[in-house]
């Protein structure tokens, strides 16, 4: 199926109400009333942490955090960017908090949890872009939490020489980057960010460590054509990309640029078949998939798919 693409100007964006079509039924959000996710949410208080599931107005809330599944934001709530789709505050952060690693580990702890994602906002104001912090981070999951694994989403920290290098040393047991939308469309959407650079840290994570799974994931409903899905899908298997991601884009408030159209279940059907057939260990593709939700489910996925490639299992 075809159809206009909508660009709209970030400047605009931010200055006009944009109207997204109504959502269709396959859409379906549940709050997090849950006792559980009032756990979560009072952990996350103590502990002065962020997750991207509250900042990010995360459709799956309601969900994950019944099972305890949250997924911790680093380095603040201020982000360096303004993405047109993202709900995060942008501004000038403050400093971040060197404690912040202990923090989350102890959090990681008291959860029990198997599998944690850990993101961060963009910090394009520190040298390092935040890489030291993400590494803390891991290192004080590992310590406290062995049996823990730990997935990383991570900022593409553009024109900080070294940082890809130092994060991915650190060994987590899953790198993400998301290309979230198509190149044509990053002037639009991803203003602050390159594409090719995204798809070189994907590249350069598979270079240094060739055992870490590498993940990246994209919105639809912005305006992408087709083909020009498919032709993400081959660059990121060109960098050697194990898992994607694909789910529908939706619009956290009238301030956010508007959903263009509802792509719909069987789309993101073809969309998974397609994938897979290109390659990729891993694709999750439906209306609510987001970069994090079940992350620790298809970890193990993950594992069994390569050790089927490999002729172990
Ligand atoms: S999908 Fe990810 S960001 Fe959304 S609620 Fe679940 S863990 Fe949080």
């Amino acid at each position: 199926m075809t159809h206009t693409p909508v660009i709209r100007h970030p400047e605009k964006v931010n200055r006009l109400d944009n109207p997204s079509p109504r959502k269709p039924a396959w859409i379906r959000v549940k709050a997090p009333t849950s006792a559980e996710a009032a756990e979560v949410r009072k952990l996350m208080r103590e502990k002065n942490l962020h997750t991207v599931c509250e900042e990010a107005a995360c459709p799956n809330i309601g969900e994950c955090w019944k099972h305890r599944h949250a997924t911790f934001m680093i380095l603040g709530d201020t982000c360096t960017r303004a993405c047109a789709f993202c709900n995060v505050k942008t501004g000038k952060p403050a400093e971040f908090d060197p404690v912040e690693p202990l923090h989350l580990a102890e959090s990681v702890k008291a959860m029990g949890l198997a599998h944690v994602v850990i993101t961060s906002v963009d910090r394009d104001d520190l040298d390092d872009g935040g890489a030291a912090q993400f590494v803390a981070c891991i290192d004080k999951v590992r310590e406290l939490s062995p049996q823990t694994t730990v997935e990383i989403l991570t900022p593409d920290f553009r024109d900080k020489a070294g940082a890809v290098e130092t994060v991915a040393r650190a060994r987590p047991d899953v790198f993400n980057h998301n290309l979230e939308t198509v190149p044509r469309l990053y002037p639009a959407i991803r203003p602050g960010a390159r594409y090719f650079l995204s798809l070189r840290l994907l590249q350069r994570v598979k270079e240094i460590e060739p055992a870490t799974f590498t993940k990246s994931g994209i919105m639809v409903g912005l305006g992408e054509e087709r083909q020009e899905v498919m032709q993400v899908m081959d660059d990121l298997r060109a960098a050697g990309v194990d898992f994607l991601t694909i789910g529908q884009y939706l619009q956290p408030t009238p301030k956010h640029v508007a959903v263009e159209r509802f792509v719909t279940p069987d789309e993101f059907e073809e969309y998974k078949i397609l994938a897979r057939a290109k390659g990729f260990l891993l694709v999750s593709a439906s209306p609510l998939t987001r970069s994090s939700h079940h992350a620790d489910r298809d970890f193990q996925a993950l594992k069994e798919a390569r050790a089927q490639q490999s002729g172990v299992a």
